[in-house]
């Protein structure tokens, strides 16, 4: 597991749709890499509150996809 593969499933380990092996291995990175924990805080903290609003305006999850795309392209 590196970075980008780390990032690549971040929001599919948040989402819990990985296998349990690949699971292991990104719980494993973010342990080692303190830059990807960081981001995967974030992106925690990120996506409680996007879902909280999506639940609130109804907005379609293709949307919210492109908005995470667009911030891990930064
Ligand atoms: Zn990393």
């Amino acid at each position: 597991m590196n970075c980008r593969e780390c990032k690549e499933h971040l929001y599919e380990y948040l989402d819990r749709e990985l296998t349990p092996a690949v699971e292991q291995e990104i719980r494993q990175h973010l342990t080692d890499c303190p830059p990807c924990g960081e981001q995967f805080d974030f992106e925690k903290l990120f996506l409680g509150f996007l879902r909280a609003r999506c639940r609130a305006q109804g907005a379609p999850a293709d949307l919210k996809r492109r908005i995470l795309d667009e911030l891990l392209d930064e």
